[in-house]
């Protein structure tokens, strides 16, 4: 590139006495291949910074060779105060008893959004994934939710709606396209929450059994294959599901009931002692988190290896990263084959902080510059691509085609532990309690963050389920009451 400016240069300068117009051409193609070599530049500095800040914020205990924190990824983003307010009453629920006093406000949810995405831009860089948020995101008019995530698309976020998924198909074209027939996105996320510990489902009430609701997690499927066959809308698909001492008995059988339903995530939230106190139902701390990661392993037939790629502290989140061929599930990476580990090392060298959801084109033509520099990236990934391949078996490959599947556990603290570790953070003080400071070391590497525009704050989710979220609300509550109902008015007597 140096090279090509002072042949520009000297170019220019050669024809500087002459014509003024190959003055401004040289000038042009100078900036022209600026912006190219900016634009295919592998990671954007601004990522690099945001990285960097991440890796020095993390404990040192989560700063593993698996980490992708800080080498691949700055953490999950989420909305909060933005509409507060559910049509369920599920037990448990994060949300404060105060949520449903909020009135849903699609101008102040594009409001709100717009302040909390430009800190996430501001402090995390161009491009993120950022959860949608808050109460029921249905219970937005679907104009307000399209503007929502034009809003976060337009932060470089890639908005996940989080919904209870009891809604119909009307509601989901109307969001995806335009009155005429027109995609207005080409591609969208959603992930959708069903257990049994939801109550006020279309259609399943109060569910006993997880294999009741089976028939809703395929309907909510078929509407977005639906979307894609009329309309051409591509979607991502997560299943998020709490687990209880209730439910968990039945985990394995909801991985084998959902697998093929079109899912691309199944999530599993173990239950924790947080948002409205009512709803809190059996003994959450009883929830072993090994035992529910084998009840996931039990319906996904086999090991799901969670320490080979991780994703801020381990005791928060848990993710195994793979692939369906036919029924049975493969890790992206041999956990047992130090070639893959060492394969998961150079891509963090040489491709951690690529934006892989940039077009095509700019995506290839940064990997092309990678490659050209250190053309041995070449042959790890050969290498490793052939030795999956190996390990699915070549005539499965022949037979059914792979289908992505990620399976994640993450572990919401009880607002009791988070409240004391907080407030010594706050202060800069580390506890003498292991206990506390375990909660300090989880959030300390919290890979999912809301953001506070009046402080200039990223606060850990866990913080704002337990100690804000109150506040919050009661002071919303005031700025959008719900309407009030009119009484009706006495008929007059007659005669
Ligand atoms: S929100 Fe809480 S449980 Fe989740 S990653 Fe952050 S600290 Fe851990």
């Amino acid at each position: 590139m140096k090279q090509a400016n002072e042949m520009i240069d000297s170019g220019s300068a050669t024809a500087g006495g002459g014509s003024g117009w190959l003055a401004s051409a040289v000038r042009a193609v100078r900036t022209k291949l600026a912006e190219w070599e900016r634009l295919t530049r592998a990671v954007d500095p601004e990522t690099r910074a945001a990285y960097a800040r991440r890796w020095a914020e993390l404990p040192e205990r989560s700063r593993t060779p698996a980490q992708t924190i800080g080498r691949h990824a700055v953490g999950c983003e989420g909305t909060h105060g933005v509409f507060p307010r559910c049509n369920f009453s599920c037990q448990p629920c994060y949300h404060s008893a105060e949520a449903n006093r909020v009135r849903t406000d699609g101008d102040h949810t594009v409001t709100e959004i717009t302040r909390q995405m430009e800190l996430f831009r501001e402090r995390r860089g161009p491009h993120g994934h950022a959860q949608l948020i808050g109460g029921e995101v249905t219970l937005l008019d679907a104009e307000d939710h399209a503007r929502a995530w034009e809003v976060m698309r337009s932060f470089g976020r890639n908005p996940m709606s989080m919904t209870h998924g009891d809604f119909d198909y009307d509601y989901l074209r109307r969001l995806c396209v335009h009155p005429d027939g027109r995609p207005r996105f080409g591609y969208v996320s959603f992930a959708g929450h069903f257990d049994t510990t939801m109550v006020g489902r279309s259609g399943a009430r109060r569910p006993e059994r997880e294999d009741e609701l089976h028939g809703h997690r395929r309907a909510f499927c078929e509407m977005f294959s639906r979307l894609h066959a009329e309309h051409g809308v591509r979607s991502y698909l997560a299943h998020n599901m709490t687990v209880t001492p209730e439910n968990a008995d039945q985990i394995a059988e909801v991985v084998r009931a959902t697998r093929d339903m079109g899912f691309k995530m199944l999530s599993f939230q173990p239950a924790a002692y947080v948002g409205n106190s009512v709803r809190w139902k059996g003994d959450f701390r009883s929830l072993d988190a090994d035992a529910v990661w084998s009840r996931i392993e039990e319906g996904a037939g086999g090991r799901l290896p969670w320490d080979v790629l991780e994703v801020g502290d381990s005791r928060c989140n848990r993710t195994a990263w793979g692939f369906y061929v036919g029924d049975r599930w493969h890790s992206l990476l041999d956990a047992d084959d130090p070639r893959d580990r060492a394969a998961r090392d150079r891509f963090f060298r040489y491709f951690g902080g690529v934006h892989f959801n940039a077009p095509p084109k700019l995506l290839a033509a940064r990997l092309a510059r990678i490659i050209v520099a250190h053309p041995s990236t070449a042959v790890t990934a050969a290498g490793w691509l052939a030795r999956a391949v190996r390990r699915v078996g070549p005539l499965e490959l022949l037979r059914h085609r792979p289908r992505p599947m990620t399976f994640v556990m993450h572990r919401f603290m009880h607002a009791e532990d988070v409240a004391p570790a907080w407030e010594l953070m706050r202060r800069g003080q580390t506890s003498s309690d292991p206990a506390i400071v375990e909660v300090q070391e989880r959030l300390a590497a919290c890979s999912y963050a809301m953001a506070h525009p009046e402080t200039g704050e990223l606060v850990p989710a866990c913080v704002q389920h337990s100690l804000l979220d109150p506040e919050e609300n009661r002071q919303l509550a005031q700025l959008l009451p719900l309407p009030t109902r009119r009484r009706p008015t006495p008929t007059p007597a007659s005669g």
